[in-house]
């Protein structure tokens, strides 16, 4: 028999039938409130009818318009459309097809723009699987160990982690750039730095929003010093935080923004955006791809932005996630193994630690499988795995927020007895 590689690691033992909204189908009809959303994907829900149709539109009229070969109209309605929605100045888009190759574009971006080789990236950071982007990721030593050697060039700072170092926001925020600035005095030079690359919202590492004031000591000291402030708002991106991009919240902006995951609703879809002296300084023929930009995927990109706009989803994100996170939080003070709950918007983590303050992985997993017992479909995170992250589609209801919050409450009483 043939089977799929043992490499693969599947988080729940569901299979899949169909999908609808919120909820996912398996074979035998069993419903589930789909908290994972494909990891943060299936921003418009399972099967959007406006994305269905405009997919289905496509599929029928070009599916490949090569755009290294020719280019296609939806690819360009996506770009003005893009235009409408990212921060100003970021107004030159490239495309490929997931977070990774994004990464890779941006950093290849960075190194011929400022003629310098070093990127700086955060503990705990995760930026994709490709080799480069793999360089650049600490969030867990699986995706880095027995691979190497290693991308050189990549410098890692500190990330603030308050809950962690047991510490406060403010004193976290210090530390990291106090050890950002040693790593440009004694590591890697402002001279020989390309870029910082940063998630406003540390997602696989543990879902631990970057405080605000260190996002702005990050712009600081790359205006300062000529180097580029990256954006990896693979995960952050779309209305996931309760603002359209995660960095808004720290009223900075980058200089390379990279969107992927939640931009076409389940569709291979990514893209890099900068302004236009910056990205022409991409040297002729240095980006491209074979799917890049996909027709239907950019169909899908396009309905995607429509049904964002039209059903407000980055309101209701903000408002589903402030329901959802006072639920948790509720859950929280009956279990004193949850030790913080924490996120933006629709992007919720549950810390599980022991009662000395130590990370409690298998406590976080009993919860985690009992909780898709329940009917609740949900992923793990952090370098230990024990917080239990919440991301549902953007489309969520407070009826739903409700049901979920009521599933956990059960799921966790479970773990703990
Ligand atoms: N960057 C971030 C912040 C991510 O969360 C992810 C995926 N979890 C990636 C990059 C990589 O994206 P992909 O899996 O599509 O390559």
């Amino acid at each position: 028999m043939t089977e799929l590689s043992p490499a693969l690691k599947q988080a729940t033992p569901v299979l899949a039938a169909r999908g609808e909204g919120v909820y996912l189908f398996d074979e035998d009809d069993r419903r589930y409130l789909d908290f994972t959303a494909g990891i943060g994907v299936t921003s418009t829900g399972h099967c959007h009818p406006r994305v269905v149709e405009a997919a289905q539109n496509q599929v029928g009229t070009l599916i490949h318009g090569q755009y290294t070969t020719v280019m296609h109209r939806r690819l360009l309605e996506l770009t003005e459309r893009l235009g409408e929605v990212l921060p100003t100045g970021l107004d030159r888009l490239f495309y490929v097809n997931s977070g990774s190759e994004a990464v890779e574009a941006s950093v290849r971006l960075a190194r011929h723009a400022t003629g310098r080789q070093n990127i700086i990236a955060f503990s705990g950071g995760f930026h994709g699987r490709t080799m480069g982007a793999a360089a650049l990721t600490t969030s867990g030593v699986k995706v880095r160990a027995g691979i190497g050697p290693m991308m050189p060039g990549v410098a890692f700072a500190p990330f603030p982690e308050a809950y962690r170092h047991g510490t406060t926001e403010a004193a976290e925020v210090d530390r990291a750039l106090a050890e950002l600035d040693q790593l440009l005095m004694t590591t890697t030079s402002p001279k020989d730095t390309a870029a910082i690359i940063v998630e406003p919202v540390l997602g696989e590492g543990g879902y631990i929003p970057a405080p605000p004031r260190f996002l702005a000591g990050l712009r600081e000291r790359a205006d300062k010093h000529g180097i580029l402030l990256i954006a990896d708002e693979v995960q952050t991106g779309v209305g996931r935080t309760g603002a359209f991009w995660g960095h808004e919240h720290a009223g900075i902006g980058p200089d390379i923004l990279i969107t992927a995951k939640g931009l076409a609703s389940g569709f291979p879809l990514s893209a890099i955006a900068a302004g236009e002296e910056l990205m022409s300084k991409a040297w002729p023929g240095s980006q491209g791809g074979t799917y890049g930009g996909n027709a239907v995927a950019a169909a899908a990109a396009l309905a995607t932005l429509d049904v964002v706009r039209d059903e407000d989803l980055v309101g209701n994100a903000a408002e589903q996630g402030q329901r959802l996170i006072e639920g948790l939080r509720k859950v929280a003070a009956e279990h004193p193994v949850i030790g913080d709950v924490r996120g933006l918007g629709l992007m919720l983590g549950n810390e599980f630690t022991t009662s000395e303050g130590a990370p409690d992985a298998a406590t976080a997993a009993r919860a985690h499988a009992a909780a898709a017992e329940e009917g609740l479909l949900l992923l793990t995170c952090g370098p230990h795995g024990n917080v239990v992250r919440m991301i549902p589609p953007l489309i969520v209801t407070a009826a739903q927020v409700d049901e979920a919050v009521a599933c956990w409450s059960r799921a966790v009483a479970r773990a703990v007895a």
